[in-house]
């Protein structure tokens, strides 16, 4: 198998190379240009220049896969990925099999496995597809010894038109490649208790997130920090959930975490369902005493 995959995030490209190169060979390609993924085991690294969009990168991956003759195109599953994804598997005329949490290849097919209902059920298919997307935190990025040949490659035209660009104040975190997250869910009552999580995350190296409400109705947080299945896909090793009940939307995004911790004032919140330790109490008194002591 040959295998082309794209993401505009370095991290999470290292980690699909990662993934691919003991399936086969494989090429990647980025539209950023921090952190180039040069040593996980790729053969060429497109870097992608120009006006970064849906439309031109699927372009120019079109023009990859016809010319260069990959079997698969691996792209990963953030918003611009799946967009990507989208108008690709238009272009070379294939399926797109999205949100896999496994891409396995067997006698010409792909076998894959996502989650369904979101996030109650496995769902295991076989696909004809070209085009795939992958959860981020599909593996650990390893490098290995090698170093990729670097190409550059200009983007043609896009239809989208910049009319002004303002930067998100994003805090420079990575959720999807984060190690520990403290989430806050509505249960935080106000903006100012960002404060006491933020506290937290900082004594364990974390990075922030929230749910729903709290990053898209309530702005306590930006939207880019909303975890779940209209969210971010997480797989940290430690997740710690205050004042998130555990709705099946916010489970979607953070079922993959190795170790969930929940602190809430209700015991038969579901969201100790999903957790390895539970707290039944209120964040306020809660929160800053794990943070006293795991800064110690
Ligand atoms: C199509 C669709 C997509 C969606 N996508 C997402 C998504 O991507 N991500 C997402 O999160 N949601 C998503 N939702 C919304 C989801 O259904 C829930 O409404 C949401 O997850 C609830 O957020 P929450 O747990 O913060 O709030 P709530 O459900 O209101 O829970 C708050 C919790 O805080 C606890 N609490 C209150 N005060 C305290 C205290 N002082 N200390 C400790 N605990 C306290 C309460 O007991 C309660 O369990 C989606 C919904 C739909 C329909």
């Amino acid at each position: 198998m040959k295998f082309l995959t794209f993401s505009e995030d370095n991290q999470l490209l290292a980690q699909m190379i990662t993934f691919l190169r003991s399936r086969g060979e494989v090429d990647a390609a980025t539209s950023s240009d921090r952190d180039m993924p040069i040593e996980y085991g790729a053969g060429v690294v497109y870097a992608l220049r120009g006006n970064a969009q849906y439309d031109s990168i699927s372009a120019a991956l079109k023009n990859l896969f016809e010319s260069s003759g990959y079997d698969a195109v691996v792209i990963a599953s953030t918003v611009l990925g799946r967009e990507v994804a989208g108008h690709l598997s238009v272009g070379i005329g294939s399926d797109v099999a999205p949100e896999l949490s496994s891409l396995e290849f067997k006698d010409g097919k792909a076998i894959t496995k996502r989650w369904g209902y979101g996030g109650k059920t496995v769902i295991e298919e076989t696909w004809n597809a070209r085009v795939f997307t992958l959860l981020p935190g599909i593996t650990d990025a390893e490098k290995n010894g090698s170093e990729s040949t670097l190409k550059d490659i200009q983007l043609g035209d896009s239809r989208v038109e910049i009319i002004s660009e303002e930067p998100k104040n994003l805090g420079g975190g990575n959720l999807e490649s984060a190690k520990i997250i403290v989430s806050v869910g509505r249960g935080l009552g106000k903006k100012e208790g960002i404060e006491v999580a933020q506290k937290l995350a900082d004594a364990v190296g974390g990075e922030i997130a929230g749910s729903r409400p709290v990053c898209l109705d309530y702005q306590w947080l930006s939207e880019d920090r909303q975890v779940g299945l209209s969210g971010k896909k997480v797989k940290p090793k430690v997740y710690i959930a205050l004042g998130i009940s555990g709705q099946i939307q916010h489970i979607a995004g953070m079922r993959g975490s190795k170790i969930v911790i929940a602190i809430n004032k209700d015991k038969s919140a579901p969201i100790f369902e999903e957790s390895d330790y539970g707290i039944v109490g209120d964040l306020y008194q809660v929160a800053p005493k794990l943070t006293e002591k795991l800064a110690a």
